[in-house]
């Protein structure tokens, strides 16, 4: 894939950016290596400085940023406006907590005959982080946010459809303290990764991205023995039973499916649904899917903008088909617009079986697919038979269900009456096909620590 900003409104190639030579590549690998050796010796007081310094600047050029995401990848501005608060937030977060996560946690000494004895968190050197382009700046900075308060040094492979996003990135850093080299983006192909990887400088790596790329990465990772984190994909289970606030659910189920134009890892995509309330739910569901506007990303009122790339728009579409030709019904969408931009529009299909690709794969765009089912046990069968298991979700007023819910669904995540969502102050992943390892929190930042175990005996 040829790195470059290309608009989805328009398919028009905006700007084109040269992959780095090898020499160029050679020359980074040995800055980061470089960097790493002096900065892991500057304080965490001193890591927090900069990231606040990097907030700010971030804050004050967020219409601009914005823009940009906007432009790269088609999420609506107002999308990308979020994005960016979240991003302020991050870096905040860490730069407030940052000093009490890297504090060293005491052991029990007399009970392994020490004086003394303690875990220290100390950082592991050089992490390459392979991002996707469906939130260019919060991706990252779920990781960098926290590498950098730890100690560790960055180097961004970003996806190649979201340069200006990679460079600004490196930019920022750069430009709100931190020491030269320590954050930067490799403008280099996917099929580079590998060398990178390998490379004895870079001591572990964190992807975000698709179960192919993650699968690649995990086996080159495990073949030189390196940390690997993988978050990769969802295909999220939405769960809504007789005590629901329908209302309440159907609103939140059209944000769940379309939040990020349909192409979010933790997006709502399958639906279950009580039989008792399955019609008056697909009723208002389908209704409120239908209103919404989907088109130009910059207007104001513009709900859904289009998908981020050509073939991204070909996938979904080819879902549709594949699950149309093989009985199953939508109800609303379903069918691309004409004229330019990859719009597709929500979609709600209905009578999904085992025999559709659907079923079993993630669908990256705004088509949502509703089951009704008899019981919570009966959803859970169904939301625990796919292969992911990143997010998911459960609208009920009724203790027992909610107990169940989060002791048997099978993901990394359980939210009740409430979207799932990324904070940097919980942990965020999944589990089975969705990934291993966590980001965010205390949790994210320790991925790429080494626990040191410190043991001191008596003197003399
Ligand atoms: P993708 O094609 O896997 O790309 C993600 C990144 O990996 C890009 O930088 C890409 O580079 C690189 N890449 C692709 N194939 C690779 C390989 N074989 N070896 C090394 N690097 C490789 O995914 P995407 O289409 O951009 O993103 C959508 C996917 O990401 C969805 O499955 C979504 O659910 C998942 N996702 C997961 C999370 C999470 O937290 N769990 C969050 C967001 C997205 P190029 O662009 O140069 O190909």
């Amino acid at each position: 894939m040829a790195i470059a900003t290309t608009s989805p409104v328009t398919g028009e190639v905006l700007r084109k950016f040269d992959e780095l030579t090898p020499e160029e590549l050679e020359d980074k690998l040995a800055r980061a290596a470089a960097a790493a050796a002096s900065y892991r010796l500057t304080s965490v007081e001193q890591r927090a400085g900069w990231l606040r310094h990097a907030a700010e600047r971030l804050e004050q050029e967020a219409q601009s940023v914005s823009r940009m995401i906007t432009t790269e990848m088609g999420k609506t501005l107002r999308a990308a406006e979020q994005e960016v608060a979240k991003c302020v937030h991050g870096l905040r977060f860490y730069a407030d907590q940052g000093p009490a996560f890297l504090r060293d946690v005491n052991g029990d000494a007399g009970r392994v005959g020490a004086k003394q004895t303690f875990v220290t968190y100390q950082p592991i050197g050089v992490v390459l982080a392979v991002m996707p382009w469906n939130l260019p700046l919060w991706q990252v900075m779920r990781f960098a946010a926290p590498a950098l308060t730890a100690g560790n040094v960055g180097l961004l492979k970003h996806a190649s459809n979201v340069p200006q996003c990679a460079l600004y990135l490196e930019e920022l850093f750069r430009g709100a303290g931190f020491p030269d080299d320590v954050f930067q983006t490799l403008l280099i192909s996917s099929r580079r990764v590998e060398q990178v990887l390998r490379d004895p400088r870079v001591a572990a790596a964190t992807l975000t991205g698709s179960e192919p790329a993650g699968r690649s990465v995990g086996a080159i990772a495990g073949d030189v023995t390196k940390k690997v984190v993988l978050e990769l994909g969802g295909s999220d289970p939405f769960i809504v039973m007789p005590s629901a606030n329908l209302e309440r659910a159907t609103d939140n189920a059209v944000k769940a499916r379309c939040l990020n134009n349909g192409q979010s890892c933790i997006n709502g995509k399958r639906f279950f649904v009580h039989q008792d309330i399955g019609d008056a739910f697909l009723e208002m569901f389908v209704a409120k899917m239908g209103a919404l506007v989907v088109g130009d990303p910059t207007a104001e009122g513009t709900d859904v903008g289009p998908l981020a790339t050509e073939s991204g728009r070909r996938d979904v579409e080819s879902y549709v088909e594949d699950a149309v030709g093989k009985g199953a019904t939508v109800l609303v969408g379903g069918e691309r617009p004409d004229g330019p931009g990859w719009y597709y529009p929500p979609t709600v299909v209905t009578g999904v079986t085992p025999a559709m690709r659907m079923y079993h794969e993630e669908v990256f765009g705004p088509v949502a697919q509703v089951w009704t089912v008899s019981s919570l046990e009966a959803a859970l069968r169904e939301a625990n038979g796919h292969p992911y298991g990143l997010g998911s979700n459960l609208w009920s007023e009724d203790e027992a269900e909610r107990e169940l819910f989060v002791r048997d669904v099978q993901s990394g995540m359980a939210f009740i009456n409430g979207n799932t969502t990324s904070y940097p102050e919980i942990p965020f992943g999944g589990i089975k096909g969705s990934g291993y390892g966590r980001e965010l929190s205390d949790l994210g930042m320790r991925e790429f620590m080494n626990a040191k175990t410190v043991w001191i005996g008596a003197d003399g």
